[in-house]
């Protein structure tokens, strides 16, 4: 997957995703890149999140939003991104006994970012004529 938050200078916010889902998925299988809150979720007065990973536990937290909600009630993007992954990763823990590997991104409409992992990822931060953008790529599995 990979995936992109961006604010333009008129402040307006994008989130994108692109992915091939999961190696050797079932025909028909929806992971949660293409879902609105579990694999990105935006809102221009607050901030963008995007997601990599196991999709199945990803969308049974939809940190996507569940970030930019943290990010509203007035949480840096790497606090929000903190507060919503890890702690989600120990409920699955205990929940199931395992947690899936997840990455997220996440920047706020002041152009500040924040990412959460439990694995190496590859992500970048750009500002190309003052248009902050963070990307993630992650070369999956
Ligand atoms: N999140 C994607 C999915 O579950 C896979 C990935 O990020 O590599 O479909």
């Amino acid at each position: 997957t990979v995936g992109a938050i961006t604010l333009d200078q008129q402040g307006s916010m994008a989130a994108a995703t692109s992915t091939s889902g999961l190696f050797m998925k079932k025909p028909g299988r929806i992971g949660d890149s293409p879902l609105s809150g579990s694999g990105f979720y935006v809102d221009s007065e607050v901030g963008g999140a995007a997601a990599t990973g196991l999709g199945e536990d990803l969308m049974k937290g939809c940190l996507s939003y569940e970030i930019v909600r943290l990010m509203a009630e007035g949480r840096t993007p790497q606090q929000a991104c903190d507060q919503a992954v890890y702690p989600f990763i120990e409920k699955l823990q205990k929940r199931y006994g395992k947690a899936g590997e997840f990455s997220l991104v996440a920047m706020n409409k002041a152009g500040a970012w924040g990412v959460a992992t439990n694995v190496e990822f590859t992500f970048s931060v750009g500002n190309d004529k003052q248009v902050p953008v963070i990307l993630m790529a992650n070369p999956g599995p």
